[in-house]
């Protein structure tokens, strides 16, 4: 088998690759080892952005860029671009005096030309305690109001392969890309099959690294990675109604409490990370610390542990100075040629997928000598209005069978846990997510041809998931973090380290 283009990694960058070439009728295979967007691009805050913070930083080439970007997606893909309001309240004595965000979220607006998804304002203590009772108002001097995106990042990566598959891409999960050797006129590539063992060759001309923080690990890659963890904990709306996002600081680190439906999303933490990057988790450090300083915000919630329905934690494959805070390393991203015929794409963020796409294609075409259209990725994602798409949006489709079965037809969904976290978010959304679990994997058995032995492994992989994810609310619970108020907990030093830092 021969193709032009080899994608490896089946992540937003690899997918917004993997489109963009196809779209330019460049012949492209993508191979992802595990399921879809099951690295980091299934764990992130979900939120288009400019970086607000990189502008108190004064990176306003970078805020610039994902600005325009935010916009763009926009008009790419109207069913994973909510406008989300955010509040920013502001207090005497701190880093954040309110005049200083109002001119702040004024040039936010002004850069994306425009195009925001809404217009900033500010607001008195008063406007701030109507919008908001249950934050904290004492020495509140207001807040200021400014506008990003809310997306679903797992489902913009599966809108964006179905669209590249559309366009004539090869694409396939649950393939590892093993190895690679040059020849005369291009690469030699073994990939391996991750279910069943099984090996395969091809040949291609070009290669692109999309692996994120895994991209190290190639033999041919030239990327050093400082992957630094950031976790979400999801709570019933009813115990925190946050009817607009929320700006958490304590200081220079910025958290959000984010409403999703009937949930509010909180997060997120930025910590040094050094352990094993399939899966990384929560620890109870890190949920005693996004409760903490929630709590501060909104004493009258009083969140403990007890009120954690789901986590999830990701790992961010930042380019970096090995000395810098996590939080201060930049978010940019970078494409290098590693060897002739071999690009290295890694950082950046969600919001720029499409971007660092069309700039690693317009590359490698350019270097390949490959007979390439120009780039058409402003093009929507999904002919036709986001109605005729309803299994695919912000929020979690309803659970039913024809779902499901779209799901496994459509959508490359071969295993329990591709359907539960990715395509659907049931397990960080549903209140019984281990009885819908059930359900679903009788829908997809019968699909699958599954056996009551191969039906039962994959619920006990669903459940092994599931129990790694809720390990640190049960681990807090039993400690009795949740059970007295955060701040007294780590005082007693019941939480060892407060992480070092926290943004997107
Ligand atoms: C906590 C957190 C919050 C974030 N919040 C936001 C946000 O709100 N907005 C935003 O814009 N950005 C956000 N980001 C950043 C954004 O999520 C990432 O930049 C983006 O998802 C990275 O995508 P990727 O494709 O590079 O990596 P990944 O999604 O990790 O994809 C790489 C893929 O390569 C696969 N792979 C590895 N090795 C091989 C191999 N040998 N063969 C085949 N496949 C292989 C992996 O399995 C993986 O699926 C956040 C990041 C984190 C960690």
């Amino acid at each position: 088998m021969r193709t032009d283009l080899l994608v490896i990694g089946g992540g937003v960058v690899g997918a917004g690759i993997a489109r963009d070439a196809a779209m330019r009728g460049v012949n492209t295979l993508l191979v992802e080892q595990a399921d879809f967007a099951s690295g980091t691009s299934s764990r992130s805050s979900r939120l288009l952005h400019g970086g607000i913070r990189y502008l108190a930083q004064g990176k306003l080439p970078l805020v610039l860029e994902a600005s325009r970007e935010k916009c763009l997606l926009r008009q790419v893909s109207p069913h994973l671009a909510e406008p989300l309001p955010f509040l920013f309240p502001t207090y005497k004595r701190t880093m954040w005096p309110r005049w200083k965000l109002a001119v702040g979220v004024r040039i936010y607006d002004l850069l994306c030309g425009r195009q925001n998804f809404g217009r900033s304002s500010h607001l008195s203590a008063d406007g701030l305690r109507q919008v908001l009772p249950a934050v904290e108002l004492s020495d509140s001097t207001g807040a200021v109001r400014y506008f990003d995106g809310f997306t679903n990042d797992a489902r913009l990566v599966l809108d964006t392969l179905a669209s590249a598959a559309k366009h004539g891409a090869d694409i396939h999960n649950y393939t590892r890309f093993k190895a690679a050797v040059r020849t005369a006129t291009g690469w030699r590539v073994t990939l391996e099959c991750t279910r069943t063992g099984a090996s395969r060759e091809l040949t291609c001309t070009g290669i692109i690294n999309a692996t994120g923080v895994w991209s190290p690990q190639l033999a041919q890659s030239d990327v050093k990675i400082r992957p630094t963890k950031g976790v979400h904990l999801v709570v019933c709306r009813a115990r925190l109604e946050v009817p607009e996002a929320v700006v958490v600081t304590d200081d220079s680190r910025v958290l959000f409490a984010i409403p999703w439906g009937d949930r509010t999303i909180l997060g997120t933490t930025d910590t040094d990370y050094d352990g094993p990057l399939d899966d990384p988790a929560c620890d109870a450090n890190d949920l005693a610390y996004i409760l903490e300083h929630v709590n501060r915000y909104f004493p009258h919630a009083n969140l403990t542990a007890d009120d954690v329905l789901s986590t999830w934690a990701g790992l961010r494959p930042l380019v970096a100075d090995p000395n810098g805070k996590p939080s201060d390393i930049s978010r940019k991203h970078e494409i290098r040629i590693a060897q002739p015929g071999w690009w290295d794409v890694t950082g950046g963020k969600l919001t720029t997928y499409r971007l660092i796409a069309e700039q690693a294609v317009d590359r490698a075409v350019k270097k390949l000598g490959l007979d390439a259209g120009a780039c058409r990725t402003s093009e929507p994602l999904i002919d036709g209005a986001p109605a005729e798409v309803p299994y695919s949006g912000c929020r979690p489709p309803a659970l039913s069978k024809a779902v499901v079965e779209h799901f496994v037809r459509n959508e490359w969904a071969v295993h329990l846990t591709d359907i539960m976290i990715r395509r659907s978010s049931w397990t960080h959304y549903l209140e019984a997510p281990e009885e819908a679990a059930e359900k679903v994997a009788v829908w997809m058995g019968k699909l699958l041809g599954w056996d009551a032995e191969h039906l039962a492994s994959e619920l006990g992989h669903y459940q092994i998931w599931r129990a790694r994810s809720r390990a640190c609310i049960d681990q807090a619970a039993e400690s009795r973090i949740g059970g007295t108020p955060l701040h007294g907990a780590t005082q007693a030093g019941i939480v060892p380290a407060i992480p070092q830092g926290a943004s997107l």
